[in-house]
């Protein structure tokens, strides 16, 4: 890559993240990297036909409420190119074409409103297929991610073993080609589905260029092994400062997908706004279900921008001491449901109206 995009010195992340200042990409509404706020995306995961257009444009909104930036979606044929470009000529939330083996499929995807496509340096082709699909993206305003992934590395580097190495040098020859046209509208990944791998080659990289990179451990697994390897890697680097969009890979919904690249954000100090939520693990001293209250109000909690505390407590045990630090405060106390604003007990609700007083109150907050 040009100049630009190439730190000129490293200086250690001891004086802060904005050693790791990366250069702001516009991907269709939202921009990335450059200072920008954490952008958290996921990939679709259900059926993908011409019929299910109006219900994957509805889901797009519901996650959206809930946090969720930019929606990948698989292009594996033609037919897949069309369909999610009708779905991103509908969509508010920008959406992103992911593209294995066939550039083609890229080309045909950007005649629509695309806003980044995916291409993946270890199987898209020789270097005139890149050179298309990046004069193509430079014409229509499409940005570019250069996704390197352990598991499908260029042949050429399948046996190093030294796997973080290979994935920047991946990314660093792909990037070659798009510097010699000129383009800039670049974000980069590196995956791997080990934790050690992952944080090491982004931590090369961030020392290396200002490109924006896109996180996340590949084929992470199911729900929680996928959590925690996902915090495990992803927090260091990201309270670091390095990294500028997230994806949490899940065998799970999207939906958790959302949920968890949020509280990751969090936890590396990366998100401030929304709620911030106390909850005790509940005992059989309860005298208030948490995990059901939780349930049903924590959709909701999801949309809100504001940062406010807000705490869900099972008794009398914690429950008092929390609400104190807390904006909003639920409890039990064996003696009724309590709700305290600030520390302050302002009512008491019957289990059937716990639901519908705290949401009122919290209207209260906003
Ligand atoms: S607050 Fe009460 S119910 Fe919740 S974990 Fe503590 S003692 Fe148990």
């Amino acid at each position: 890559m040009g100049d630009m995009s190439q730190r000129e010195h490293f200086v250690p992340p001891e004086g802060g993240r904005e050693v790791y200042t990366t250069k702001a990409v516009p991907v269709g509404s939202l921009v990335i990297g450059g200072g920008a706020p954490l952008v958290v995306q996921t990939m679709w995961k259900g059926p993908l036909t011409p019929e299910t257009v109006s219900t994957i444009v509805e889901e797009l909104e519901r996650l959206s409420k809930m946090g969720c930036g930019l929606m990948r979606f698989a292009v594996p044929d033609m037919t897949a190119a069309e369909v999610v470009g009708r779905i991103a000529e509908r969509s508010l939330m920008p959406v992103v074409a992911d593209i294995h083996f066939d550039w083609r499929l890229a080309l045909r995807v950007m005649d629509f409103p695309v806003a980044k496509v995916r291409i993946n340096p270890g199987n898209i082709g020789a270097r005139w297929k890149v050179e298309e699909v990046v004069r193509k993206a430079e014409e229509k305003g499409v940005a570019i991610r250069v996704g390197v992934n352990s598991g499908s590395l260029p042949k050429h580097l399948r046996h190093d073993p030294d796997v973080a190495a290979a994935l920047v040098k991946a990314a660093e020859e792909e990037l070659e080609i798009l510097g010699s046209l000129g383009f800039e509208r670049v974000i980069v990944s590196l995956k791997a589905s080990d934790i050690e791998t992952t944080v090491r080659a982004n931590r090369v990289f961030a020392q290396r260029y200002e490109i924006p990179l896109h996180l996340g451990v590949t084929e992470a697994g199911p729900l929680i092994p996928g959590i925690v390897k996902s915090t495990a890697a992803l927090v260091p680097l990201l309270s670091e400062g390095i990294g500028d969009t997230i994806r949490v890979s899940l065998s799970d919904s999207c939906e958790k997908e959302v949920l968890v690249g949020m509280e990751i954000a969090r936890a590396s100090g990366r998100r401030n706004t929304g709620v911030n939520l106390v909850s005790c693990p509940r005992c059989s001293r309860y005298s208030f279900d948490v995990m059901g209250f939780i349930e049903r109000v924590y959709p909701y909690l999801l949309s809100i921008e504001r940062p406010i505390t807000v705490a869900v407590m099972g008794c009398v045990v914690n429950g008092p001491g929390e609400a104190r630090y807390a904006d909003l405060a639920i409890t039990g106390t064996g003696r009724g449901i309590f709700l305290y604003r600030k520390g302050e007990k302002i009512r008491e609700v019957a289990p059937d109206e716990a639901v519908d007083a705290f949401l009122e109150e919290i209207q209260h907050l906003l």
